[in-house]
Protein backbone atom coordinates (compact mmCIF):
# COMPACT_ATOMS: atom_id res chain seq x y z
CA UNK A 1 0.00 0.00 0.00
CA UNK A 2 1.30 3.34 -0.28
CA UNK A 3 2.70 5.64 2.50
CA UNK A 4 0.18 8.43 3.09
CA UNK A 5 1.71 11.92 3.04
CA UNK A 6 1.09 12.11 6.73
CA UNK A 7 3.36 9.03 7.71
CA UNK A 8 6.24 10.01 5.78
CA UNK A 9 6.55 13.33 7.45
CA UNK A 10 6.16 11.58 10.28
CA UNK A 11 9.16 9.49 9.61
CA UNK A 12 11.28 11.97 7.95
CA UNK A 13 10.81 15.34 9.81
CA UNK A 14 11.52 15.49 13.47
CA UNK A 15 8.73 14.16 14.91
CA UNK A 16 10.27 11.20 16.25
CA UNK A 17 8.56 11.85 19.92
CA UNK A 18 5.63 11.18 18.18
CA UNK A 19 6.97 7.83 16.63
CA UNK A 20 8.41 6.77 19.97
CA UNK A 21 4.92 6.92 21.62
CA UNK A 22 3.36 4.13 18.67
CA UNK A 23 4.21 0.52 18.03
CA UNK A 24 4.38 -2.02 15.10
CA UNK A 25 3.22 -5.42 16.17
CA UNK A 26 4.43 -8.85 14.96
CA UNK A 27 2.56 -11.93 15.16
CA UNK A 28 4.35 -15.56 14.95
CA UNK A 29 2.92 -18.42 13.40
CA UNK A 30 5.21 -21.49 13.77
CA UNK A 31 3.20 -23.81 11.42
CA UNK A 32 5.06 -25.17 8.34
CA UNK A 33 3.63 -28.48 6.12
CA UNK A 34 7.62 -29.02 6.03
CA UNK A 35 10.92 -28.11 6.80
CA UNK A 36 12.87 -26.16 4.22
CA UNK A 37 16.22 -27.87 4.37
CA UNK A 38 17.99 -24.02 4.82
CA UNK A 39 15.51 -23.11 7.61
CA UNK A 40 16.33 -22.46 11.30
CA UNK A 41 13.64 -20.13 11.84
CA UNK A 42 11.58 -21.17 15.27
CA UNK A 43 9.06 -22.93 13.22
CA UNK A 44 7.81 -26.71 13.20
CA UNK A 45 6.29 -29.03 10.81
CA UNK A 46 3.62 -31.88 11.90
CA UNK A 47 1.96 -29.71 14.61
CA UNK A 48 -1.21 -28.53 12.60
CA UNK A 49 -4.01 -29.91 15.43
CA UNK A 50 -2.14 -26.93 17.47
CA UNK A 51 -3.61 -24.30 15.39
CA UNK A 52 -6.58 -23.24 17.18
CA UNK A 53 -5.07 -23.81 20.52
CA UNK A 54 -2.33 -21.62 19.55
CA UNK A 55 -4.68 -18.70 18.32
CA UNK A 56 -6.80 -18.66 21.37
CA UNK A 57 -3.73 -18.26 23.55
CA UNK A 58 -2.71 -16.01 20.84
CA UNK A 59 -5.66 -13.64 21.41
CA UNK A 60 -4.92 -14.11 25.10
CA UNK A 61 -1.33 -12.58 24.56
CA UNK A 62 -2.63 -9.96 22.23
CA UNK A 63 -4.86 -8.72 25.36
CA UNK A 64 -2.48 -8.93 27.87
CA UNK A 65 0.54 -6.97 25.76
CA UNK A 66 -2.20 -4.19 24.63
CA UNK A 67 -3.21 -3.99 28.57
CA UNK A 68 0.31 -3.44 29.36
CA UNK A 69 1.43 -1.12 26.77
CA UNK A 70 -1.74 1.46 27.45
CA UNK A 71 -0.82 4.83 28.79
CA UNK A 72 -0.67 5.83 32.20
CA UNK A 73 -3.78 7.66 31.26
CA UNK A 74 -5.47 4.46 30.24
CA UNK A 75 -5.78 5.01 26.47
CA UNK A 76 -4.69 2.54 24.11
CA UNK A 77 -1.34 2.48 22.24
CA UNK A 78 -1.22 3.69 18.80
CA UNK A 79 -0.16 0.85 16.72
CA UNK A 80 0.95 1.60 12.85
CA UNK A 81 1.76 -1.51 11.37
CA UNK A 82 0.94 -5.27 12.19
CA UNK A 83 2.89 -8.13 10.63
CA UNK A 84 2.13 -11.89 10.53
CA UNK A 85 5.12 -13.81 9.71
CA UNK A 86 6.50 -17.48 10.42
CA UNK A 87 6.40 -20.17 9.84
CA UNK A 88 3.42 -20.59 7.72
CA UNK A 89 0.68 -17.72 8.44
CA UNK A 90 -1.24 -18.89 5.18
CA UNK A 91 -1.82 -22.22 6.87
CA UNK A 92 -4.84 -20.29 9.27
CA UNK A 93 -7.93 -20.05 8.07
CA UNK A 94 -9.46 -16.41 7.06
CA UNK A 95 -11.77 -16.78 10.23
CA UNK A 96 -8.47 -17.46 12.47
CA UNK A 97 -6.78 -14.64 11.19
CA UNK A 98 -9.77 -11.84 10.82
CA UNK A 99 -9.97 -12.95 14.67
CA UNK A 100 -6.27 -12.11 15.28
CA UNK A 101 -6.94 -9.18 13.75
CA UNK A 102 -10.02 -8.16 15.55
CA UNK A 103 -7.77 -8.94 19.26
CA UNK A 104 -5.25 -6.37 17.59
CA UNK A 105 -7.98 -3.79 17.16
CA UNK A 106 -9.26 -4.37 20.87
CA UNK A 107 -6.21 -3.84 22.11
CA UNK A 108 -4.19 -0.99 20.53
CA UNK A 109 -5.61 2.18 18.99
CA UNK A 110 -4.88 0.86 15.05
CA UNK A 111 -4.83 3.57 12.33
CA UNK A 112 -7.04 3.73 9.75
CA UNK A 113 -4.47 2.81 7.28
CA UNK A 114 -2.44 0.61 9.06
CA UNK A 115 -0.35 -1.77 6.86
CA UNK A 116 -0.88 -5.10 7.68
CA UNK A 117 1.05 -7.89 5.99
CA UNK A 118 0.71 -11.56 5.65
CA UNK A 119 3.42 -13.55 4.64
CA UNK A 120 2.08 -16.49 2.55
CA UNK A 121 3.69 -19.86 1.04
CA UNK A 122 2.93 -19.72 -3.03
CA UNK A 123 2.11 -23.54 -1.93
CA UNK A 124 -0.87 -23.06 0.28
CA UNK A 125 -3.12 -20.04 -1.36
CA UNK A 126 -6.46 -20.26 -3.07
CA UNK A 127 -8.13 -17.66 -4.75
CA UNK A 128 -11.54 -17.89 -2.37
CA UNK A 129 -8.84 -17.34 1.12
CA UNK A 130 -7.13 -14.49 -0.70
CA UNK A 131 -10.21 -12.44 -1.12
CA UNK A 132 -11.23 -13.83 2.49
CA UNK A 133 -7.73 -12.22 3.66
CA UNK A 134 -8.52 -9.37 1.61
CA UNK A 135 -11.89 -8.47 3.50
CA UNK A 136 -10.34 -9.22 6.61
CA UNK A 137 -8.13 -6.27 6.86
CA UNK A 138 -4.79 -7.89 4.82
CA UNK A 139 -3.18 -5.22 2.77
CA UNK A 140 0.09 -6.49 1.73
CA UNK A 141 0.98 -9.87 0.61
CA UNK A 142 4.48 -10.74 1.43
CA UNK A 143 5.01 -14.20 -0.78
CA UNK A 144 8.15 -16.55 -0.32
CA UNK A 145 9.00 -17.45 -3.38
CA UNK A 146 13.21 -18.35 -3.44
CA UNK A 147 13.31 -19.24 -7.13
CA UNK A 148 11.81 -19.74 -10.30
CA UNK A 149 13.75 -22.69 -10.79
CA UNK A 150 12.16 -26.10 -10.30
CA UNK A 151 14.95 -27.76 -9.65
CA UNK A 152 16.56 -25.44 -7.28
CA UNK A 153 12.97 -25.18 -4.97
CA UNK A 154 13.01 -28.81 -4.62
CA UNK A 155 17.11 -28.96 -3.62
CA UNK A 156 15.45 -26.62 -0.86
CA UNK A 157 13.07 -28.35 0.23
CA UNK A 158 10.31 -26.10 -0.90
CA UNK A 159 6.65 -27.36 -1.83
CA UNK A 160 5.52 -25.19 -4.33
CA UNK A 161 6.03 -24.88 -8.17
CA UNK A 162 7.38 -21.84 -9.96
CA UNK A 163 3.57 -21.50 -11.48
CA UNK A 164 2.32 -21.76 -7.79
CA UNK A 165 4.48 -18.36 -7.34
CA UNK A 166 3.08 -16.56 -10.64
CA UNK A 167 -0.95 -17.84 -9.89
CA UNK A 168 -0.46 -16.69 -6.44
CA UNK A 169 0.33 -13.40 -7.30
CA UNK A 170 -2.16 -13.67 -10.07
CA UNK A 171 -5.07 -14.46 -7.75
CA UNK A 172 -3.69 -12.13 -4.96
CA UNK A 173 -4.48 -9.36 -7.83
CA UNK A 174 -7.63 -10.58 -8.36
CA UNK A 175 -8.51 -10.79 -4.83
CA UNK A 176 -7.55 -6.51 -4.86
CA UNK A 177 -3.92 -6.80 -3.39
CA UNK A 178 -1.96 -3.70 -4.79
CA UNK A 179 0.96 -4.64 -2.59
CA UNK A 180 2.93 -7.67 -2.81
CA UNK A 181 6.57 -8.65 -1.89
CA UNK A 182 7.77 -11.25 -2.88
CA UNK A 183 11.17 -13.25 -1.51
CA UNK A 184 14.12 -14.64 -3.51
CA UNK A 185 17.22 -16.39 -2.30
CA UNK A 186 20.85 -15.95 -4.11
CA UNK A 187 24.09 -17.90 -3.67
CA UNK A 188 22.53 -21.17 -3.33
CA UNK A 189 24.62 -24.61 -3.47
CA UNK A 190 24.62 -25.19 -7.23
CA UNK A 191 23.11 -21.47 -8.44
CA UNK A 192 24.49 -20.42 -11.69
CA UNK A 193 24.59 -16.63 -12.46
CA UNK A 194 22.07 -17.93 -15.48
CA UNK A 195 19.58 -19.21 -13.08
CA UNK A 196 19.66 -16.31 -10.85
CA UNK A 197 19.51 -13.99 -14.11
CA UNK A 198 16.15 -16.30 -15.56
CA UNK A 199 14.72 -16.08 -11.87
CA UNK A 200 15.05 -12.15 -11.67
CA UNK A 201 13.33 -11.99 -15.28
CA UNK A 202 10.78 -13.76 -14.09
CA UNK A 203 9.94 -11.69 -11.39
CA UNK A 204 10.15 -8.71 -13.05
CA UNK A 205 7.30 -9.62 -15.40
CA UNK A 206 5.17 -10.19 -12.36
CA UNK A 207 5.72 -6.63 -11.13
CA UNK A 208 5.76 -6.74 -7.20
CA UNK A 209 5.50 -3.57 -5.69
CA UNK A 210 8.25 -5.08 -3.78
CA UNK A 211 11.44 -7.45 -3.64
CA UNK A 212 13.35 -8.76 -0.85
CA UNK A 213 16.42 -10.30 -2.14
CA UNK A 214 18.32 -12.83 0.81
CA UNK A 215 22.18 -14.02 0.40
CA UNK A 216 21.60 -17.78 2.00
CA UNK A 217 23.51 -18.32 5.10
CA UNK A 218 23.91 -21.61 6.05
CA UNK A 219 22.77 -22.26 9.78
CA UNK A 220 24.17 -24.35 12.10
CA UNK A 221 21.25 -27.55 12.96
CA UNK A 222 19.84 -27.37 9.46
CA UNK A 223 19.92 -30.13 6.95
CA UNK A 224 22.49 -27.81 4.30
CA UNK A 225 24.95 -27.48 7.43
CA UNK A 226 25.09 -31.14 7.69
CA UNK A 227 25.39 -31.10 3.98
CA UNK A 228 27.95 -28.83 3.55
CA UNK A 229 30.12 -30.42 6.13
CA UNK A 230 29.72 -33.98 4.71
CA UNK A 231 30.98 -32.28 1.34
CA UNK A 232 27.63 -33.06 -0.22
CA UNK A 233 26.96 -29.68 -1.23
CA UNK A 234 29.06 -26.24 -1.58
CA UNK A 235 27.27 -23.06 -1.22
CA UNK A 236 27.87 -20.39 -3.63
CA UNK A 237 30.99 -18.56 -3.55
CA UNK A 238 31.48 -14.90 -2.50
CA UNK A 239 32.71 -13.65 -5.63
CA UNK A 240 29.64 -15.01 -7.31
CA UNK A 241 27.26 -13.57 -4.55
CA UNK A 242 28.75 -10.37 -4.76
CA UNK A 243 28.05 -10.57 -8.71
CA UNK A 244 24.57 -11.60 -8.23
CA UNK A 245 23.92 -8.97 -5.76
CA UNK A 246 25.06 -6.31 -8.34
CA UNK A 247 23.36 -7.59 -11.38
CA UNK A 248 20.12 -7.59 -9.21
CA UNK A 249 20.54 -4.38 -8.03
CA UNK A 250 21.04 -2.67 -11.82
CA UNK A 251 18.46 -4.79 -13.03
CA UNK A 252 15.90 -3.47 -10.73
CA UNK A 253 17.05 0.06 -10.20
CA UNK A 254 16.54 0.40 -14.23
CA UNK A 255 12.86 -1.03 -13.39
CA UNK A 256 12.40 1.48 -11.68
CA UNK A 257 12.69 -0.01 -7.67
CA UNK A 258 14.61 1.69 -4.92
CA UNK A 259 16.54 -0.23 -3.30
CA UNK A 260 15.79 1.25 0.52
CA UNK A 261 17.11 -1.31 2.72
CA UNK A 262 20.49 -3.59 1.86
CA UNK A 263 18.16 -6.33 0.79
CA UNK A 264 14.70 -4.40 -0.38
CA UNK A 265 13.60 -3.00 -3.43
CA UNK A 266 10.51 -1.07 -3.65
CA UNK A 267 8.77 0.54 -6.02
CA UNK A 268 8.25 4.07 -4.74
CA UNK A 269 5.70 4.57 -2.08
CA UNK A 270 5.66 0.77 -1.24
CA UNK A 271 8.90 0.30 1.05
CA UNK A 272 7.68 -1.62 3.89
CA UNK A 273 6.65 0.29 6.72
CA UNK A 274 6.78 -2.88 9.25
CA UNK A 275 10.57 -2.88 8.43
CA UNK A 276 11.13 0.45 8.47
CA UNK A 277 10.16 0.22 12.27
CA UNK A 278 13.09 -2.53 12.83
CA UNK A 279 15.89 -0.46 11.28
CA UNK A 280 14.68 2.79 12.82
CA UNK A 281 15.12 1.13 16.01
CA UNK A 282 11.61 2.29 17.08
CA UNK A 283 9.37 0.18 19.11
CA UNK A 284 7.24 -3.27 18.21
CA UNK A 285 6.04 -5.98 20.41
CA UNK A 286 6.37 -9.41 19.15
CA UNK A 287 3.61 -11.89 20.19
CA UNK A 288 3.88 -15.22 19.57
CA UNK A 289 6.13 -18.32 20.26
CA UNK A 290 9.51 -17.00 19.96
CA UNK A 291 8.67 -13.59 19.23
CA UNK A 292 11.01 -10.48 20.18
CA UNK A 293 9.96 -7.04 21.28
CA UNK A 294 11.52 -3.83 21.60
CA UNK A 295 9.40 -1.91 23.86
CA UNK A 296 9.29 0.75 26.90
CA UNK A 297 13.56 0.56 27.12
CA UNK A 298 13.60 -2.87 26.97
CA UNK A 299 14.38 -5.58 24.57
CA UNK A 300 12.32 -9.16 25.61
CA UNK A 301 11.68 -12.54 24.14
CA UNK A 302 8.71 -15.28 23.92
CA UNK A 303 8.58 -18.91 25.40
CA UNK A 304 10.09 -20.46 21.83
CA UNK A 305 7.88 -23.97 22.26
CA UNK A 306 4.49 -23.88 21.06
CA UNK A 307 3.10 -26.04 23.68
CA UNK A 308 4.71 -24.35 26.40
CA UNK A 309 3.35 -20.91 25.18
CA UNK A 310 -0.05 -22.25 24.85
CA UNK A 311 -0.06 -23.76 28.37
CA UNK A 312 1.77 -20.39 29.52
CA UNK A 313 -1.05 -18.23 28.27
CA UNK A 314 -3.47 -20.75 29.73
CA UNK A 315 -2.67 -19.30 32.87
CA UNK A 316 -2.79 -15.86 31.57
CA UNK A 317 0.56 -15.01 32.02
CA UNK A 318 2.82 -13.43 29.73
CA UNK A 319 5.21 -15.76 28.26
CA UNK A 320 8.76 -13.46 28.71
CA UNK A 321 11.26 -15.95 29.41
CA UNK A 322 14.57 -13.07 28.80
CA UNK A 323 14.50 -9.60 29.17
CA UNK A 324 16.83 -6.86 29.19
CA UNK A 325 16.87 -3.26 29.76
CA UNK A 326 18.69 -1.23 26.80
CA UNK A 327 20.83 1.47 28.34
CA UNK A 328 21.04 4.60 26.48
CA UNK A 329 24.60 4.38 25.31
CA UNK A 330 23.45 1.21 23.06
CA UNK A 331 19.99 2.68 22.09
CA UNK A 332 22.32 5.30 20.43
CA UNK A 333 24.31 2.47 18.97
CA UNK A 334 21.68 0.32 17.65
CA UNK A 335 19.99 3.13 16.10
CA UNK A 336 22.94 4.69 13.98
CA UNK A 337 23.70 1.25 12.86
CA UNK A 338 20.55 -0.35 12.05
CA UNK A 339 20.11 3.03 9.98
CA UNK A 340 23.24 2.74 8.09
CA UNK A 341 21.77 -0.43 6.58
CA UNK A 342 19.45 1.51 4.84
CA UNK A 343 19.92 4.01 1.85
CA UNK A 344 18.44 6.73 3.27
CA UNK A 345 21.27 6.29 6.00
CA UNK A 346 21.12 8.15 9.41
CA UNK A 347 19.11 11.53 10.05
CA UNK A 348 21.18 13.14 12.04
CA UNK A 349 18.54 15.83 13.12
CA UNK A 350 16.54 13.08 14.13
CA UNK A 351 19.14 11.30 15.88
CA UNK A 352 19.99 14.28 18.04
CA UNK A 353 16.63 15.24 18.91
CA UNK A 354 15.74 11.27 20.03
CA UNK A 355 19.26 11.24 22.44
CA UNK A 356 19.00 15.16 23.43
CA UNK A 357 23.00 15.27 22.17
CA UNK A 358 25.31 15.66 18.82
CA UNK A 359 25.44 12.85 17.10
CA UNK A 360 29.28 13.85 17.08
CA UNK A 361 30.06 13.62 20.58
CA UNK A 362 28.22 10.22 20.76
CA UNK A 363 31.04 9.11 17.82
CA UNK A 364 33.78 10.73 18.70
CA UNK A 365 36.59 9.73 16.90
CA UNK A 366 35.67 5.93 16.10
CA UNK A 367 34.43 6.62 12.22
CA UNK A 368 37.66 8.38 11.33
CA UNK A 369 39.49 5.88 9.76
CA UNK A 370 36.56 4.26 7.71
CA UNK A 371 35.54 8.14 6.71
CA UNK A 372 38.94 8.40 5.23
CA UNK A 373 38.58 4.77 3.56
CA UNK A 374 35.74 6.38 1.75
CA UNK A 375 33.30 4.26 3.13
CA UNK A 376 30.74 7.00 4.55
CA UNK A 377 29.33 9.71 2.49
CA UNK A 378 27.72 12.91 4.06
CA UNK A 379 24.74 14.59 2.65
CA UNK A 380 22.82 17.40 4.34
CA UNK A 381 21.69 16.50 7.39
CA UNK A 382 22.39 12.56 6.51
CA UNK A 383 24.83 10.39 6.91
CA UNK A 384 25.03 7.25 5.12
CA UNK A 385 27.60 4.29 3.52
CA UNK A 386 28.84 5.33 0.08
CA UNK A 387 28.79 2.75 -2.51
CA UNK A 388 32.22 0.82 -1.28
CA UNK A 389 30.92 1.22 2.23
CA UNK A 390 28.01 -1.14 1.46
CA UNK A 391 30.13 -3.92 0.40
CA UNK A 392 32.10 -3.30 3.94
CA UNK A 393 29.08 -2.90 6.17
CA UNK A 394 30.92 -4.38 9.21
CA UNK A 395 33.21 -2.53 9.28
CA UNK A 396 31.56 0.61 9.84
CA UNK A 397 28.72 -1.53 11.93
CA UNK A 398 31.47 -2.64 14.81
CA UNK A 399 32.95 1.21 15.15
CA UNK A 400 29.69 2.01 15.69
CA UNK A 401 29.41 -0.69 19.34
CA UNK A 402 29.70 0.80 22.78
CA UNK A 403 33.01 1.13 23.61
S1 LIG B 1 8.25 -22.25 4.69
FE1 LIG B 1 9.54 -20.59 5.52
S2 LIG B 1 9.40 -20.77 7.74
FE2 LIG B 1 8.62 -22.70 6.87
S3 LIG B 1 10.39 -24.06 6.88
FE3 LIG B 1 10.33 -23.08 4.85
S4 LIG B 1 11.63 -21.26 5.07
FE4 LIG B 1 11.17 -21.98 7.14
Amino acid sequence: MTTSAPEQKLQYTPSIQQLLETVSLYLHIPFCHTRCYYCDFNTYAGILPLREPYVRALVSEIALAGGQAQHADGSLRRARTIFFGGGTPSLLTVAQVGRLLNACRAAFALDEDAEITLEANPGTLTLEQLVGLRAAGINRLSLGSQSFDEQLLKEMGRIHTPEEITQALRSARAAGFTSVNLDFMFGLPGQSMRQWQETLAQAMALRPEHLSLYSLIIEEGTPFFDWTQEGRITPGDEDLCADMYEYADQLLQAAGYVNYEISNWALPGHESRHNLTYWRNLPYIGMGAGSHSFFAGKRFSNERDPQRYIHTLKRRQLPVVESETIEKVQEMSETAFLALRTAQGLHLPTFEERFAAPFASFVGDRLRMVKEAGLLEYAVGWLRLSKRGRLLGNEVFRRLLPE
